[in-house]
């Protein structure tokens, strides 16, 4: 009976680890309560997600419409393309379908018209859960689970070695943070054990994330205001993960976007202007507004409100 017992036991532990898995993925993409009316293809090709060194996938949206209902449509015709390995930032004021977007590259919903495309081909012909393995998100707010440190971050790849944990924490910044805690990689963290702040716990996702090595990146910016250090210490952790990997950011403090290949305004479910950093501020359209906003100090992020003012 005890031999029963012990795989059982693992089963088991593994059942709750996808439960939550899948409630952490729902949670930071404000999809709870939501059906997912996708179906996967009745012969799906291959995402090579589970390859070690798979390389960087590209990325495309072909004018692409969509509406969560169908009296409302989100939006308009939307096309951007990135490289393997590029990165692309995505501004715009609040509502302007800058989540929606990430939402479509998980295929959680399937577009009105055009197309979502990875490594040339349609997300409509991969698994989802191809989709869900080959695509790594760090949230704007991580969800701990009452657990160690060392075992929040080795949820990004369970099975994952100590050495490989401590390799990823340390890209990710966060590692001597940890060495100083009263237990290290033991201690417990989340609602019964030690809180951590809003930038400790975005390198936790960082270093989660690390771990997973995923194709494709999905950073979603922290809204809230950092310390000048911590945040030069995410910089530096978000560098890392984005290195080499495509990404995509939604992002909302100008200074991060800065070195993207391509920045993407978005307002309105539209795509108002595009180009890299210098090409927007030479415009002096929206971007330009934007930035010479935040520069002034004033609470400017692109999502405040500011671009959607802007003439
Ligand atoms: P952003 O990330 O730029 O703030 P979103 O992509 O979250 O914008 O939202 C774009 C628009 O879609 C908003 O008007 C929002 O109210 C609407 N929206 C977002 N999620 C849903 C949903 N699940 N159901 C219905 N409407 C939604």
């Amino acid at each position: 009976l005890l031999q029963l017992y012990a795989p059982l036991n693992f089963l088991g532990s593994i059942y709750s680890s996808i439960r939550t898995s899948l409630v952490d993925l729902e949670h930071m993409l404000g999809l709870l309560d939501e059906t997912v009316e996708v179906a996967d293809p009745g012969h799906p090709l291959p995402l090579a997600a589970h390859l070690k060194d798979a390389p960087p996938v590209s990325v495309a949206f072909q004018d692409v419409h969509f509406g969560y209902r169908k009296d409302r449509e989100i939006l308009h015709g939307v096309s951007f393309s990135v490289p393997p390995g590029g990165l692309i930032a995505i501004v715009g004021p609040t509502g302007a379908g800058k989540s929606t977007i990430s939402r479509l590259l998980f295929r959680f919903y399937d577009t009105w018209s055009g197309k979502v495309l990875i490594d040339g081909h349609d997300v409509r012909d991969y698994r989802q859960a191809d989709l869900r393995e080959a695509i790594g998100v760090v949230p704007q707010d991580t969800v701990l689970f009452n657990d160690t440190i060392g075992y929040n971050i080795a949820y990004g790849r369970l099975g994952a070695t100590q050495d490989e944990i401590e390799q990823a924490a340390k890209l990710a910044r966060i590692h001597d943070f940890i060495l100083s805690l009263p237990e290290g990689y033991k201690t417990r963290v989340g609602e019964r054990g030690l809180k951590l702040s809003g930038g400790e716990k975005q390198r936790v996702a960082i270093a989660r994330t690390i771990l997973k090595d995923p194709r494709l990146l999905i950073l979603d910016e922290a809204t809230s205001a950092l310390d000048t250090h911590t945040e030069r210490e995410i910089q530096s952790a978000l560098r890392a993960v984005s290195a080499e990997r495509t990404t995509v950011v939604i992002a909302h403090r100008l200074s991060t976007i800065v070195e993207a290949d391509e920045i993407l305004v978005l307002g309105d479910g539209l795509v108002k202007e595009r180009g890299c950093h210098a090409d927007l501020i030479a415009r002096g359209g929206l971007y330009a507004a934007m930035w010479a906003a935040q520069d002034a100090g004033q609470d400017a992020a692109p999502d405040s409100g500011v671009a959607a003012s802007a003439p």
